[in-house]
Formats: structure tokens, sequence, C-alpha cells
């Protein structure tokens, strides 16, 4: 069997980062090649882009893109400059010695850097009609889709700062924020609840759980079924729109046993940097961002990925 050629740079993963980095590594002349994912583990080309509707906060853009559409200009851009995309998943990595090996399809490919660009799920509660009604009222980003429900009444799932703030900046556009906890306590920082406490306009239903989402039949939420998890006791509460909050999934399965990890299961990276325990492996996007998770930061990091990358070849490698 011949042994396959060395590339320079391997991207993994095609949201926002994944796609920046290959821009950034195809000017430079890398020859990058991009596995974009064809959806195992979740890690699917686009990224979660790919399940949001309008994105209004992409600089650039004055009337609202769609995510899909905004991805295919990243892609279209990436390939235009040379980088090579393949639509499979990655099996498996080795970093453990140079070149790094990436299996994908069951074939092996070897690189000299890579940029790990595999990003984050958001978890969802697990409902079959909260599936069913994701972009149609169902969000796990209030940022990206909040403005959408400017003057309609939301409810927020989850107790940690991710629904502390999304609770918040959800009541600076909408008339009624219902914010439902499994427990008495929340997990998120003191200052966080308390600014979620004094706000008038967040309404709180501890110890409780949307048990169902509404109306599949009419293609929107309309409501959510709540369950009081003390007493067993469901109510109806009207609502236009259900913000899942309880934490994302890091997609680490393939890299979990090679890279150092936060315990929170990120990429650990060097800080201000993308670099990795691994020399010459770089993490950039959600895979290693749990504070901001925006297409502009994850597409900031892939560009010094790339970057960094390039510089690691021309210290190591003569590039
Ligand atoms: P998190 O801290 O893990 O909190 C997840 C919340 O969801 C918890 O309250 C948890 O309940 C609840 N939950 C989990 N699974 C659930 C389920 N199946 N059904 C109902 N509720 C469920 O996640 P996060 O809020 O996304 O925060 C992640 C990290 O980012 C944290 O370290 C956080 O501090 C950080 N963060 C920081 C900022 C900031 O500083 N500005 C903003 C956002 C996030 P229990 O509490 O009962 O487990």
């Amino acid at each position: 069997m011949s042994v396959p050629e060395v590339r320079n740079v391997i991207i993994i993963g095609s949201g926002p980062a994944g796609l920046t980095a290959g821009i950034y590594a195809a000017r430079a002349n890398l020859k990058p090649l991009c596995f974009e994912g064809f959806n195992a583990g979740g890690l699917i080309p686009g990224g979660q882009l790919m399940f949001t509707t309008e994105v209004e906060n992409y600089p650039g853009f004055i009337e609202p893109i769609t995510g899909p559409e905004l991805m295919g200009r990243f892609r279209g851009q990436a390939e235009h400059q040379g980088c090579e995309l393949i639509t499979q998943d990655v099996e498996k990595v080795d970093f453990s010695s140079r070149p790094f090996k990436v299996w994908s399809d069951g074939q092996l490919y070897l690189a000299k850097t890579i940029v790990l660009s595999t990003g984050a799920r958001a978890n969802y509660i697990g409902l079959e009609n909260e599936e069913k009604l994701k972009n149609r009222g169902v969000s796990a980003c209030a940022v990206c889709d909040g403005p959408l429900f400017k003057g309609k009444r939301v409810t927020v799932v989850g107790g940690g700062d991710t629904a502390m703030e999304e609770a918040s900046y959800l009541a600076g556009l909408c008339p009624e924020v219902m914010l439902v906890h499994r427990r008495d306590d929340f997990r998120a920082s003191k200052t966080m609840q308390d600014r979620v406490r004094a706000n008038p306009k967040i309404k709180l239903m501890l110890s409780s759980a949307v048990v169902d989402v509404f109306d599949v039949s009419q293609n929107k939420v309309t409501g959510v079924a709540i369950k009081n998890l003390k007493t067993g006791e469901v109510v109806r509460h009207d609502t236009e729109g259900l913000f899942v909050a309880i934490g994302h999934t890091p997609l680490t399965d393939i890299v979990k046993d090679q890279l150092e990890l936060h315990p929170n299961g990120y990429v650990k990276v060097q800080p201000g940097t993308t670099s990795t325990s691994v020399p010459g492996v770089f993490a950039s996007g959600d895979v290693q961002d749990w504070v901001y998770r925006q297409a502009i930061t994850a597409a900031g990091t892939g560009c010094m990925a790339a970057l960094e990358a390039e510089r690691w070849l021309v210290a190591h490698d003569g590039h």
C-alpha cells in the first residue's frame, strides 16, 4: 500500500471556524484539506448555523441572511481560495507522533498540522415535539434568534449562566419571559441570578420541567406543558418561543484521549492562542469556547488557527 501524501494542514469541521481556517490556510498556499463532516456524532457540514434561520448579527450583511446561505458562502469562498473539502466524517485521529494521522472512511491521511474545529452541539430536552418545532419557535440561542421574538411571550429552560443570560437578553425584547428550571436552586453565578430575580419581566417556575411543546399542527410554538416536579401537576403555559439553555456538548469524541481538555470537556488552548496541548495541533471555534459561541468569534479563532499553523510550519518545517 502506498504511503499517503503528508498534507501541510488538515482541518476537521466546516463551521465558521473550520472554513475560515480553510480560507486563510489556502491563501497562505498551504493547500489545506478540510473534512467537513457528514453528520456522525453531530459534526455536520456548515456546523450549528445550518440549524438557524435568519442571521442578523454577522457583520457585513445589512439584510438578514439565513444560516445555511451564510455557510454556503463561507464554503464557496474556502473552495474558491483552494481549500479541498471532503464531505466525510473523521473516525479516528492519532496525534501521538508526527506526521499526525487522521482516518476517514477507513482511509489514512497524514498532516504536519491540524486545525480542530468540530464545534459543540446544543443540548435539547429530548421531547418529540421540541425536535419537530426546532427553528419554528424552539431555539437554543437567544442572541441568534431572540430578535425574531420581539414583543412576544417566551420561555427559557435552564438554571446555569446561559439560561440567566438568555432570559435577561430576551427580557430586553419581550414583554414576558418565563424561566423554567428543574431545581429550586440555580447553578448560575450569584450576580447573574440577582439580575434575573430583579427583572420584573422575568417570571420563575422552579422545580419544574417542560414536558411537551405545542403546536406541531400549526407548525409553530403556541405553548408548553410545564410539570411541577414536586406535586406532579402539569399546566399549559402560552408562549411563542422556547429557548432551551441546558448546556452544550463539545464534539471531542475523536480527540478526548489525545488532547488536554478542561473539566467541562472543552479543548484546552493556551490563552490568547489556539495552541492545544499537542504542538502543531490547533483548536478553533466552539470546541474550545463555551463563553462567546458566536459565528464571528468562531471565524476569528479559525483565522488565528490558520495563521498559527502557518507560523508553526515555518518554524518547524521550513515551509
Ligand atoms: P451549565 O452551567 O451546565 O448549566 C446547564 C443548566 O441546565 C443547569 O442548570 C442544569 O440543571 C440544566 N439542565 C441540564 N440538563 C437538563 C435537562 N435535561 N433538563 C432540564 N434542565 C437541564 O451550562 P451553561 O449555562 O450553558 O454554562 C456553561 C458554562 O459556560 C458554565 O461554566 C458557565 O459559567 C459559562 N457561561 C458563562 C457566561 C458568562 O460568564 N457570561 C455565560 C454563559 C455561560 P441543574 O442545575 O439541575 O444541573
